[in-house]
């Protein structure tokens, strides 16, 4: 993935990505990792909430709110035989599931520009590509650089915005 974008993503994400600072796999799988994590991200910040609304309901007695699940850390996140794998310790059978969920939608989206695509295990090498960038390697760069744009006036641009704002 593009240093860009793989810088975004961690910083993002910092607890998630704690440990891990690249994934080797393609662009157009960027926003599957950005919705997953953005999930992960909020699903944890609601057991957090009911735990501690738990807590406070108990304050006085000996009873305790049940411990809050270990946070998710990603230990390997990449592509294999044309699908992303997203490797984690921690999490609950939700994570698991949008985690389950994400690997799969990877088989359907290029790697290279994000479109709607198959894997394809007739190449030299299997991948997840669009028509276009299966059958041209010009038109895949040129689709992959218009992804990274999009991406960054999205994404990159806004997040440099907010920072300026605040100061
Ligand atoms: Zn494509």
């Amino acid at each position: 993935m593009h240093p860009d974008l793989t810088n975004y993503l961690t910083n993002r994400f910092p607890d998630i990505f704690a440990t891990i600072k690249c994934f080797p796999c393609g662009d157009g799988w960027f926003y599957i990792i950005h919705d997953l994590c953005d999930c992960i991200e909020s699903h944890e910040r609601a057991l957090k909430l009911t735990y501690d609304r738990r807590k406070k309901s108990l304050e006085g007695s000996d009873a305790r709110p049940d411990p809050l699940p270990c946070p998710v850390e990603a230990s390997d996140v990449k592509e294999k035989w044309g699908s992303l794998c997203f490797y984690t310790s921690g999490g609950t059978n939700y994570i698991d599931g949008a985690i389950d969920l994400a690997e799969r939608l990877s088989e359907r989206i290029c790697e290279r520009c994000g479109s709607a695509a198959k894997t394809r295990p007739d190449r030299s090498w299997v991948a997840t590509l669009c028509d276009q960038c299966n059958e041209s390697e010009e038109e895949g760069e040129r689709r992959n650089e218009l992804l990274i744009a999009n991406i960054k006036s999205e994404y990159l641009e806004n997040s440099n915005e907010t920072a300026t704002n605040k100061e």
